[in-house]
């Protein structure tokens, strides 16, 4: 799974990184800021609770179904 932050909609406030700080980081620009290419496995839970929460819906994540192909 990627996960993305279109920093057009982000507020700033923090949400994402306090529930997911691994992913998630506010910038030097003041935006929140992807930290990984890939969630691991065990993070994916904590980032779509960062995507329902994020007050803008200014996080967005991609899943790569040929990933978990048989
Ligand atoms: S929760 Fe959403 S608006 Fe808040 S910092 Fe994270 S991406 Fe930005």
């Amino acid at each position: 799974m990627k996960v993305t932050v279109d920093p057009d909609l982000c507020a700033a406030h923090g949400a994402c990184m306090v529930i997911c700080p691994e992913v998630f980081r506010i910038g030097d620009e003041g935006w929140a800021e992807v930290l990984v290419d890939e969630v691991p496995a065990e993070l994916e839970e904590q980032v779509q609770r960062a995507v329902v929460q994020c007050p803008t819906q200014a996080i967005s994540v991609t899943v790569d179904r040929s990933a978990h192909a048989d």
